[in-house]
């Protein structure tokens, strides 16, 4: 059996340790040391007999390794092709603001929501990533970078609540004191809008901010372009959201995706502004983040214009929603999630066509 240090409380620690029969003050070392992303051999105040005992009843740290690393001349955005234990390639980038670095991390391996417009999906869906890995990537960034990350973006590769139970224990490791300690507020997850996990995240009693990627108020076109909304029509979505806020007080971010000529005209402005006060009521505060696509060469969208993006906020703000536009970090490394991994993985495979081709004789 294997037992992955890195995704155990301290106390499901203490229980391990107390099962296999060592003194309980161990318990502590032990979850100190994976906290820091230490492999078992490595736990030097241990006894040496301890740690090869550890090792045998198959207990590991393993943090993702880098494969690629990029760094913004710009902004100072890091970005980390990472590696994991069974080969596996996730993404997660380093952002630097003047309150504190955030990181943004993967949930999965791939992603199979199949939004049109994103490039984590491209290659479909190829497993979950557990708790200890999520929580890997960002024990790796500081290792690597010798800073401390103090908050935490769930907006990386895959969506988070189509892997929940691996989600919701790496929120509390994260947010644990004995463990990162990166406090609940400081901590965001993204979701297209899986809406009986936003339902049951609501009765978790974890103080994050939750932010739904919305990008059209209108079901049936929404349906053109997130397949999610087949499962959940917006109306459901909407009504899920008040129910999170009714029952946690947390706000919700609204992330809108500006494409050109598909969701970006006023008469989009209007429908979502209407729709977002008919579905969430007066009382909930709404907060609309509009984002300029990064266009994916991939795919046949392409960004709004920056006169469309100002004209689309004043719309908002003019019928009494609060929007920004995000300030798009590491524009000259392609900061925004699954390129990296979806360029690596299209290198890989022509790398083994051309190995192919050559070990076989041309017919
Ligand atoms: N699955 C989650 C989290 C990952 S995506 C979710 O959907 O929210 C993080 C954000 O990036 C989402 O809002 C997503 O819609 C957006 N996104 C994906 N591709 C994009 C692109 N090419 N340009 C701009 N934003 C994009």
């Amino acid at each position: 059996m294997e037992i992955d240090l890195l995704g155990m409380t301290g106390e499901e620690t203490a229980r391990l340790i107390k099962e296999a029969g060592f003194p309980a003050f161990r318990a502590g070392q032990i979850h100190a040391w994976a906290t820091k992303g230490t492999p078992v051999e490595e736990m030097t105040d241990l006894p040496k007999a301890m740690r090869q005992t550890l090792t045998e009843m198959g207990c590991f740290v393993s943090l993702p390794t880098v494969r690629q690393k990029l760094v913004s001349a710009i902004d100072g955005t890091v970005k980390y092709l990472f590696r994991l234990r069974d080969g596996q390639l996730i993404e997660s980038a380093v952002m630097k603001y003047r309150y504190g670095n955030t990181i943004c991390v993967s949930s999965q391996v791939g992603c199979r929501m199949g939004c049109r417009f994103c490039a984590s999906t491209l290659k479909g869906w190829v497993r979950n990533l557990t708790a200890g890995e999520i929580l890997g990537q960002v024990i790796a960034a500081q290792n690597d970078l010798g800073l401390r990350i103090s908050g935490v973006v769930m907006m990386g590769i895959g969506e988070p609540l189509d892997n929940y139970e691996n989600t919701v224990a790496f929120l509390r490791l994260v947010s644990s004191p004995d463990g990162l300690n990166i406090g609940a507020r400081h901590i965001s997850l993204s979701t297209c809008g899986v809406v009986d996990g936003i339902l049951r995240l609501a009765k978790e009693n974890l103080p994050i901010t939750l932010s739904v990627s919305l990008h059209n108020v209108i079901t049936s076109e929404r349906k053109q372009i997130m397949p999610i909304t087949n499962r959940y029509s917006v109306e459901e979505l909407l009504a899920a959201c008040k129910a999170y806020f009714a029952a946690t007080g947390r706000r919700i971010s609204f992330e809108y995706t500006l494409i050109a000529g598909i969701n970006d005209t006023p008469y989009h402005a209007a429908r979502l502004a209407d729709g977002l006060r008919a579905g969430l009521g007066k009382e909930m505060p709404i907060h609309v983040n509009l984002i300029p696509l990064n266009d994916v060469a991939e795919r046949n969208f392409r960004r709004s214009s920056a006169a469309a993006v100002s004209a689309f906020q004043r719309n908002l703000i003019q019928k009494g929603i609060n929007a920004t536009v995000r300030r798009r970090l590491g524009p000259d490394i392609n900061a925004s999630c699954g390129q990296l991994r979806f360029r690596e993985e299209e290198v890989l495979e022509q790398a083994i066509e051309q190995a192919q081709a050559q070990v076989r004789p041309p017919k």
